[in-house]
């Protein structure tokens, strides 16, 4: 048995060390916490995306900039409008631009559902008819028509909801063809006066009529 190091002082009415307690040498730091598997894996996550979201933001300043610097250089010298005007009109076309990058990337997912389903008819992307964000109940929605193309099979007309945020193929709640049936009404759509052609109600989430929620304009949002 080890030799106890403790006595009761009953003087102190305590318990007190026979020895003292050694003092602990070297530098003190903050213990690391201890993180489970799980709790590593989300952090390393969580440190690639902000690592992502700079690397886009670096790019989208730098894009521009150039862009900027391309177009004061159309000017005859001193005719260039301002600045600001300038800089203002570039930021907005480029996220256009980008939020057009964004809905092909999502057709694009929605294909490769397609595709999943028909292995062997290979669609491809014919033509984005039209495209439509919806914003409700703290999910926003992306609806589409486009054109599917098969060298092997006819072409289909589509219909599809993805997740706005959509990461993968989980996030592409929809995707199928527009029959002869009747045209699910789309509140989301047709309060922003975009004519897509839905499927069924039953058949997608988004521009419930029961929401009565706010005008959307997917103009005058930031990203779409
Ligand atoms: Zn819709």
């Amino acid at each position: 048995m080890e030799k106890e190091n403790k006595v009761y002082d009953t003087s102190a009415h305590s318990w007190r060390f026979t020895e003292s307690a050694p003092l602990p040498t070297g530098k003190w730091r903050f213990p690391k916490p201890v993180l489970d598997e799980k709790a590593k894996e989300e952090k390393a996550r969580l440190s690639r995306e902000e690592k992502q979201l700079l690397h886009e933001k670096l790019q989208r300043r730098q894009r521009v900039e150039e862009e900027l610097q391309r177009r004061m250089k159309q000017f005859p010298p001193g005719k260039a409008p301002p600045d600001k005007q300038l800089r203002k009109e570039v930021i907005r076309e480029d996220r256009l631009a980008r939020a057009e990058e964004r809905h092909v990337k999502n057709v694009q997912m929605a294909l490769h559902v397609l595709n999943k389903r028909y292995p062997d008819r290979k669609y491809e992307l014919g033509e984005i008819t039209e495209k439509c964000t919806i914003f409700e109940y703290g999910s926003a929605y992306c609806h589409y028509n486009f054109t599917a193309c098969s060298p092997t099979s006819d072409d289909l007309f589509c219909f599809a909801e993805v997740d706005a945020n959509l990461e993968n193929e989980n996030d592409v709640y929809q995707c199928c063809t527009i029959g002869s049936g009747p045209d699910g009404y789309c509140m989301g759509c047709q309060n922003q006066r975009v004519a897509v052609t839905h499927p069924s109600r039953d058949m997608f989430i988004g521009g419930q009529e029961s929401f009565g929620g706010f005008e959307t304009d997917s103009k005058s949002d930031p990203d779409y």
